[in-house]
C-alpha cells in the first residue's frame, strides 16, 4: 500500500514556520493580500473563505474586495490600478472565473508583478521558466514541498503530468525540469494516454475528469500526484481511482487532503515573499538612497 502524501499535515507545518517569521516583523509591516471578486459565483466564495482562513491562521492581513457582476473591464482594471498603487497591500490575485465579458489575460497582465500571488502574470511565467521566479505558483510549488517533504528526488526520474493548464500542468513541469527530470506533458489530444502514464516514475493528474488514472495504467511503485478536485454528488473526486492505485503507487496524494491545503499554503508563502521584498527594497532606500 502506497505511502501517504499528507498534505494537510505538511501545509500544518509550513503554516506554522510563516506565522512565526510574520510574529516577529516589526508592527506596521504585517503582509496584506487582498482577493478581487468579481459576481458572487459560489464556488468562488467558497475558495476565497479558504484563502481568508488560512490568512487568519497565519496572521496575514485579508481583504475580500467583492465587485459587481457587471462591472465593465475598465472598472475592473481600475481597481487593479488602485491596489498596485497601494503601499499598504503586498499581494493580490482575482479569483477565476470571471464573467465572460471580461477579458482575463489583459485583467492578470494588469496586476503588478510583484503582487502577482498566483504567479500568473506572463512575465513571472516567463521567468519562472527560465527558473528564476521570485514568486512559485502556488499549486505547482505546493507539489514540489509535499515531494521534498517526503525525500523523493525528481534527478533523472521520468514525471508524466497530465494537464497543460497555465496554473497548473506547464508551470510544474517547469518545476520538474529545474529538479532535473525527464518531464512529459500529456493533454486531451494525446494519443494513448495509458502507455505514457506506464513509463512514468512519478505522475502528476491536474485534468478535471473524477478518477480517470486507472490501476492499470500505472506502474508499480511509482508516485502519484492527483491535483483533481471534482465534485461527485456530495463527495470530491481526485482524478486518480485512488482505491485501485493506492495499493500498487509508492506513494500517493490524497483528495482531499494532498494538493488543496499545500496550495493555500504556498499562496501564504508568497505573500510573505511579496511583503518581505517590498520591506526590504524599501529599507534599502532609506540605507542608499541612490538605489532608486
Ligand atoms: P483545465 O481545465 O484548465 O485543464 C485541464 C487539462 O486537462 C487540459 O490541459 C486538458 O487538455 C486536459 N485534459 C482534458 N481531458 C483530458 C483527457 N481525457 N486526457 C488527458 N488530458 C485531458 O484545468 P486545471 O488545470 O485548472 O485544473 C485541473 C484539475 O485540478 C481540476 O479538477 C481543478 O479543479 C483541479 N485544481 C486543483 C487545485 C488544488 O489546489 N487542488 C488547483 C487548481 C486546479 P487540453 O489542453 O487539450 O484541453
Amino acid at each position: 500500500m502506497a505511502t501517504i502524501l499528507d498534505g494537510k499535515k505538511q501545509a500544518a507545518i509550513i503554516k506554522q514556520q510563516i506565522k512565526e517569521k510574520i510574529a516577529v516583523l516589526p508592527a506596521g509591516n504585517v503582509p496584506h493580500m487582498v482577493v478581487v471578486q468579481v459576481g458572487d459565483d459560489p464556488a468562488s466564495t467558497v475558495y476565497i473563505r479558504h484563502k481568508e482562513k488560512a490568512c487568519a491562521e497565519v496572521g496575514i492581513r485579508f481583504t475580500h474586495l467583492l465587485l459587481p457582476e457587471a462591472i465593465s473591464q475598465e472598472a475592473l482594471l481600475a481597481e487593479i490600478d488602485r491596489l498596485n498603487a497601494d503601499a499598504g497591500v503586498h499581494g493580490m490575485l482575482v479569483q477565476q472565473p470571471l464573467p465572460r465579458h471580461l477579458d482575463t489575460d489583459e485583467v492578470v497582465e494588469r496586476i503588478a508583478r510583484t503582487k502577482d500571488v498566483d504567479c500568473l502574470h506572463p512575465y513571472n511565467a516567463g521567468l519562472l521558466a527560465e527558473g528564476r521566479c521570485p514568486l512559485l505558483p502556488c499549486t505547482p510549488a505546493g507539489i514540489m514541498e509535499l515531494l521534498a517533504a517526503q525525500g523523493i528526488n525528481l534527478a533523472g526520474k521520468h514525471c508524466v503530468i497530465v494537464g497543460r493548464s497555465r496554473i497548473v500542468g506547464k508551470p510544474l513541469a517547469m518545476l520538474m525540469l529545474a529538479q532535473h527530470a525527464t518531464v512529459t506533458i500529456c493533454h486531451s489530444r494525446t494519443a494513448d494516454l495509458a502507455a505514457h502514464c506506464r513509463r512514468a516514475d512519478v505522475v502528476a493528474m491536474a485534468v478535471g475528469i473524477p478518477r480517470l488514472l486507472k490501476a492499470d495504467m500505472l506502474k508499480p511503485g511509482a508516485v502519484v500526484i492527483d491535483v483533481g478536485t471534482n465534485r461527485v454528488g456530495d463527495t470530491l473526486a481526485g482524478d486518480v481511482d485512488f482505491e485501485t492505485v493506492a495499493p500498487i503507487a509508492s506513494h500517493i496524494t490524497p483528495v482531499p487532503g494532498g494538493v488543496g491545503p499545500m496550495t493555500r499554503a504556498m499562496l501564504m508563502k508568497n505573500t510573505l515573499s511579496a511583503a518581505q521584498q517590498f520591506l526590504s527594497f524599501h529599507t534599502d532606500i532609506y540605507k542608499n538612497p541612490s538605489i532608486v
